[in-house]
């Protein structure tokens, strides 16, 4: 399964595609780098890094996968 990576967006609270698209062992595995995407929500460029970031149509048992830290601005 290959779903869109999405960040929360800071501004608006909503969450948007963060440029990416994983399968789940590429997400789980892990995003090396801070990453930065032109947020589709506010046009504003963001920072951010596995930490920030879900997979797009998790089951509910990998939704263990997803992490609800504060993102880097
Ligand atoms: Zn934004």
């Amino acid at each position: 399964m290959v779903g869109r990576v999405l960040i929360d967006c800071p501004e608006t609270g909503e969450q948007v595609f963060a440029g990416m698209i994983l399968d789940e062992a590429a997400f789980a595995a892990g995003i090396a780098d801070v990453q930065r995407v032109r947020c589709e929500a506010c046009g504003q460029i963001h920072t951010w890094s596995q930490d920030d970031a879900i997979l797009e149509k998790l089951t509910p048992d990998q939704h263990r996968f997803r992490l609800r830290r504060r993102l880097v601005r």
